[in-house]
């Protein structure tokens, strides 16, 4: 049922150019505000770190492990988009299919929105 939804859709997006335009302008939107986050949040962590007592090469690649596992977890978290209920990761921030934002109640760490 929510393929057929998704398939109707993606039919009306791509019969219609200037609503795949506005879609598309506000995934490029998302992106740019998420990279910005992301560069913001790398700084100030690399701030911490070189004022911190830990090494950073040894101790790089562990995290790294765990933030991959960490996020696969978080991305098993699902909502339903309020204006097309196709079911979307709560930590997107935006739905795929129609660009709507997402409301997520439970716990979202600064690197998803
Ligand atoms: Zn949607």
């Amino acid at each position: 049922m929510i393929s057929e939804n998704n398939s109707q859709q993606e039919k009306v997006v791509e019969s219609n150019p200037s609503l795949e335009s506005e879609i598309n302008s506000a995934r490029i939107n998302a992106l740019e505000l998420k990279l910005e986050t992301l560069s913001i949040i790398t700084e100030s962590l690399w701030n911490l770190l070189e004022d911190s007592e830990l090494d950073s090469r040894s101790d790089l690649k562990g995290e790294m492990a765990k933030v991959i596992s960490d996020r696969a977890e978080r991305d098993t978290i699902t909502v339903h988009c309020p204006a097309c209920d196709s079911q979307e990761k709560a930590n997107s921030g935006y739905c795929r299919h129609c660009g709507e934002k997402l409301s997520y109640s439970g716990e979202i760490s600064p690197f998803d929105y």
